[in-house]
């Protein structure tokens, strides 16, 4: 069976189609600017050039139409004709405490993730804009959403609720979501098959660094914390979001600058994190080159990413006594070989060595720790569309998904 995998986005959508009888990819590509001048569909069939269509899409209809007539072109297309594909698979950020997996798409689903909207404005409508265009375009076909939110739902109270009136998480459901779900699990799974052992034997603390990223602790499969809470905005520095800060400060730079709610957090989301920091870049690649050329507060922005990188490493560790695998992933942890250094430097005392030859490698699926290291250190490179085609297949077909 084919599946098609949509990831929508406000004014861009990103989508493959993987054939799930051998996990392969066939064709993958990008919409962009959906809604403004310039549209754009970049399409790519695996081993052929890509091809961009420059055309006037309105809407998300529009921008999944293009995507429905690529598939099917004659030369660049992967299916003859709309039947083939079995299933579509749409990621969906945030199902709030309502799903722990994902599930097949019904009028009960997409009211659930209505009253989610609340919770990520910026992200849950595109996606539902994603889902309605879908079921227009391609009735009878079986729809999943697979939720950014869902693995991180195994979290027990004491990692989800902040000590503020209790009242507000039951009033407004404010309590730690985590986000990127969909990636720690995949790389959690992975390391689980490279260690040849059974996730359930397994603590592993995964680390998606990306622009956006979070750090996760797994104990036996299950997620029991992670560093984004009830947005993507707390936990690690980012490319442009603070992390964690002294909620204090939010009120204090608002008097002292002068600036009203929107502004405020316009800066925590866009403005902070080793942007913030550096002044360079949120790029890790300017950031380095302007810490090689002497940049101080460039050096700085690399020292205070990897230091919070560190103290939730050490966090995990704590709550979950112990850990067996380290996992990088996401473009700095899979990319960033000297950033990987810098986070694994100096932990021998609790069996964390990292091989700094094995570590000179760059998004490909390897063991880097030493030999002697207790703690396995992996890199893998996440696939959260497979993640999300595999949940896809598994459900359509009626194997359990967990
Ligand atoms: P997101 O999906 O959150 O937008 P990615 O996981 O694609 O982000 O990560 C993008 C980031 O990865 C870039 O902003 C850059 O900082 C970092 N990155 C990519 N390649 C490299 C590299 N070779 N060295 C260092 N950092 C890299």
């Amino acid at each position: 069976m084919k599946v098609l995998v949509i990831n929508c986005g406000s004014s861009s959508l990103k989508y493959q189609v993987l054939d799930m009888t051998n996990e392969v990819l066939e064709c993958k590509g990008l919409v962009e600017r959906i809604g403004m001048d310039g549209s754009v569909i970049t399409h790519e069939k695996i081993g052929m050039d890509k091809f961009k269509l420059e055309t006037p899409m309105e809407n998300h209809k529009d921008a999944i139409g293009h995507v429905l007539d690529a598939i099917q072109d004659p030369e660049h297309g992967v299916v003859k004709e709309m039947s083939e594909i079995g299933a579509v698979g749409h990621r969906v950020v945030h199902a709030g405490e309502k799903y722990a997996h994902s599930v097949l798409i019904n009028d009960d689903v997409i009211a659930a993730l209505e009253e989610c909207v609340d919770l990520a404005p910026l992200h849950n409508p595109p996606n539902l804009l994603g889902i309605a265009a879908c079921q227009e375009l391609m009735p009878g076909t079986p729809m999943v959403g697979v939720f950014d939110t869902a693995f991180h739902q195994t979290m027990p109270p004491e990692s989800y609720i902040y000590a503020i009136p209790y009242e507000y998480y039951e009033k407004h459901g404010i309590r730690r979501y985590g986000f990127h779900g969909t990636s720690h699990k995949y790389v959690a799974e992975r390391a689980s098959d490279m260690l040849n052992v059974n996730l359930d034997d397994l603590k592993i603390i995964t680390c998606h660094l990306g622009n956006g990223a979070s750090v996760s602790a797994i104990k036996r499969g299950k997620c029991i914390d992670t560093s984004m809470g009830f947005t993507p905005l707390e936990g690690l520095v980012m490319g442009t979001r603070s992390g964690d800060i002294d909620p204090a400060i939010v009120t204090y730079i608002r008097e002292k600058e002068h600036l009203d709610q929107g502004v405020a957090n316009e800066i925590l989301n866009k403005k902070s994190g080793v942007l913030g920091i550096s002044g360079v870049s949120s790029d890790f690649r300017d950031i380095e080159a302007a810490a090689a050329e002497g940049n101080e507060r460039a050096l700085l922005a690399l020292k205070v990413f990897a230091h919070k990188v560190r103290f939730y490493i050490g966090a995990y560790i704590a709550e979950m006594n112990g850990v067996d695998a380290i996992v990088f992933t996401a473009g700095v942890g899979e990319n960033d070989i000297s950033m990987r250094d810098i986070i694994c430097n100096d932990l021998g005392n609790l069996g964390i060595k990292l091989d700094l030859v094995k570590n000179k490698v760059r998004g490909k699926e390897m063991i880097i720790s030493r030999d002697d290291s207790r703690v396995k250190i992996l890199l893998i490179p996440t696939n959260e569309e497979l993640m999300i085609a595999r949940d896809t297949y598994n459900i359509v077909t009626g194997k359990a998904v967990n």
